[in-house]
């Protein structure tokens, strides 16, 4: 007992004071946790919760129970990272494998927790204790799982791999080399009408390749989903969908209104500004493979390399306020910027959270371009976000999808100021593109969103009838877009490169949602830059305290849902972009 109280003394020391000020990303130490202990301390501690004790026992466990699950998640981030940083190194590898494995197990606990603080006689003071959304939240994870779908689950995980495998597998011969999928983008944006005609072309011919195992992985997927959803008790797919993000506060129906709003006030804008490009870029009739571009000139790029834009960011973050530069010090002290592209580094980017050390951790492969930019703005803004919440419980961190984006995007526009730094002469050029690319990105979102709707509302649509779906709701949100002689993707295939209708049914949305609240961050600090960081500052504190409707009226947004409200952030937006000269840029 007296030793046991005593480890857990120094550990708590450890953490804080060792962990918290001095020590080094790559100092953080990982131990594969023992999972046998790990579930007799669990069991231990929900012995106590909804089995009669009193509340102060209770609360006591669930706290247990809370630092439980950081140390395991700590753990679980820590091989995760470190794998991701660099995929050849074998121990991480096993580590890996360990983690998949043991995974299943450890989130049925999690469940469990959920499921006894719900039973618990004391719900009233732990919801006053942790506030009622962890609640409902909670009820939400009860009514999307249960025993019985667990192959479901696994099947659909299984289908979601199949799909990502069969698209990283891409060899496409072009111009005498071998790309995949992702070292087409440049030659797709290329400069060159002719270059970015056939890449996509090539492109297109590689799914056309496929097109019957795609269409066979979709079906078994829309399937599968559309059973779980039966065996569960739910009409159909759609509102499982949406319980499995867990949105509390608003439904289909509102989503409806929502994309109703961006197809009266958005789709013109963009239908506009795809003519100004088309102007921009001296060309007639605009074909589809002349959309990714978006100068002559070539895109907007930062003017020196990692190393250089980082110090710039340290200045921005420190003039912004003396929170943003406590949080961007703290990241570079404690080495928590993974930024270079090297070999065996995993593609992509994410930024994520190790809570015993209370750090973000932001992973990237900065190419030269202006996502490298983004890196430091986007995924800092997520990082700021965990980091302002940090003492939040494990549960409130972070918020919900489509709230955790109005961070990342809005901290875009909140740098808008000091982007002269990174941008030098092309500094015009990234703010007219930054914005006209948010807002054209709109139609496109809802797009994803209302074909999903269309193909869980009616599972059993053939595989012709999906496609021409497709084509008709992109035909009415993207109007300008022209196939050209591309006849598969004339055909309604364009959503074969859309992971997140294969892998995150209904997570797309969020991404729009999102940006219109963002655009209220950048009219806000067109306005008033402190006022507008305030506003936000306070945001990011709240975390996931509160479900999105709520996070958005407490930092007083106005409610992307509510009738009317698309268009009047749209058009202060519309006012800048015409004052632009942008054949001049
Ligand atoms: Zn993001």
């Amino acid at each position: 007992m007296t030793i046991l109280f005593y480890l857990t003394i120094m550990y708590t020391i450890y953490k804080t004071i060792i962990g918290g000020y001095y020590m080094k990303f790559e100092d953080f130490k990982y131990v594969r946790p023992d999972l046998e202990l790990y579930v007799s301390n669990m069991k231990a501690q929900l012995d106590d919760i909804a089995n009669g004790k009193d509340y102060a026992t209770e609360i006591k466990a669930i706290r247990n129970i809370f630092d439980l699950q950081d140390d395991m998640d700590t753990m679980y981030t820590l091989v995760s990272t470190r794998n991701s940083v660099n995929t050849k190194d074998e121990f991480y590898e096993k580590e890996t494998d360990f983690f998949n494995e043991a995974l299943p197990n450890i989130q049925k606990y999690d469940v469990l927790v959920l499921k006894k603080m719900l039973e618990s006689k004391h719900k009233e003071e732990l919801q006053k204790e942790f506030g009622s959304l962890i609640f409902t939240q909670a009820e939400l994870a009860q009514k999307t799982f249960s025993e019985e779908i667990i192959p479901d689950m696994q099947n659909e995980n299984k289908l979601s791999t199949e799909y990502s495998k069969l698209l990283a597998g891409a060899k496409i011969e072009f111009d005498g080399g071998t790309y995949n999928l992702s070292q087409m983008a440049p030659f797709v944006q290329s400069t060159d009408r002719d270059i970015r005609h056939r890449a996509q072309l090539v492109v297109s011919d590689f799914f056309e390749a496929n097109e019957d195992e795609i269409d066979r992985i979709y079906d078994e997927m829309v399937q599968l989903r559309h059973s779980m959803a039966l065996k569960l008790g739910y009409e159909n797919f759609v509102q499982l969908g949406y319980d499995r993000f867990g949105r509390s506060d608003y439904n289909h129906v509102d989503v409806k209104g929502y994309r109703d709003q961006i197809f009266e006030s958005v789709v013109p804008l963009v239908t506009e500004l795809t003519a100004r490009k088309a102007k921009r870029l001296n060309i007639k009739e605009p074909k589809s493979y002349d959309l990714a571009l978006s100068f002559l000139t070539g895109n907007p790029k930062p003017k020196g390399d990692s190393k250089w834009q980082v110090n710039h960011a340290k200045e921005m973050y420190k003039e912004m306020s003396p929170e943003t530069d406590k949080f961007f010090s703290f990241m570079l002290e404690h080495n928590l910027l993974e930024l270079d592209a090297k070999p065996g580094k995993a593609g992509g980017g994410y930024c994520t959270y190790l809570p015993d050390y209370k750090a973000p951790f932001i992973f990237a492969n900065f190419n030269g371009t202006a996502g490298d930019v983004d890196v430091l703005t986007h995924e800092a803004g997520h990082a700021f976000q965990v980091f302002s919440s940090r003492d939040h419980i494990p549960e409130y961190r972070w918020p919900t999808m489509e709230a955790a984006e109005i961070h990342s995007m809005s901290m875009e526009f909140l740098a808008w100021p000091w982007i002269d730094k990174f941008f030098e002469e092309d500094t015009d050029k990234y703010k007219f593109n930054h914005l006209a690319g948010s807002i054209s990105f709109l139609p496109y979102g809802v797009l994803v969103d209302e074909f999903q709707h269309g193909i869980y509302e009616n599972p059993e649509l053939s595989k012709n009838d999906r496609k021409a779906l497709w084509r008709k709701i992109e035909k009415k949100y993207l109007p300008f877009k022209d196939y050209g002689d591309d006849a598969f993707m004339e055909k309604g295939t364009f959503w074969y490169k859309q992971g997140h209708i294969f892998g995150a049914p209904f997570y797309y949305i969020d991404y729009t949602l999102a940006q219109v609240c963002a655009f209220q961050f950048w009219v806000k600090s067109q306005e008033n830059h402190q006022t507008a960081f305030d506003q936000y500052l306070a945001l990011c504190k709240l975390g996931g305290s509160k479900s999105f409707v709520d996070l958005v009226e407490s930092a007083k947004l106005r409610n992307p849902f509510k009738d009317g409200v698309v268009s009047e952030i749209v058009k202060p937006i519309k006012d800048y972009l015409d004052t632009v000269d942008d054949t001049k840029l």
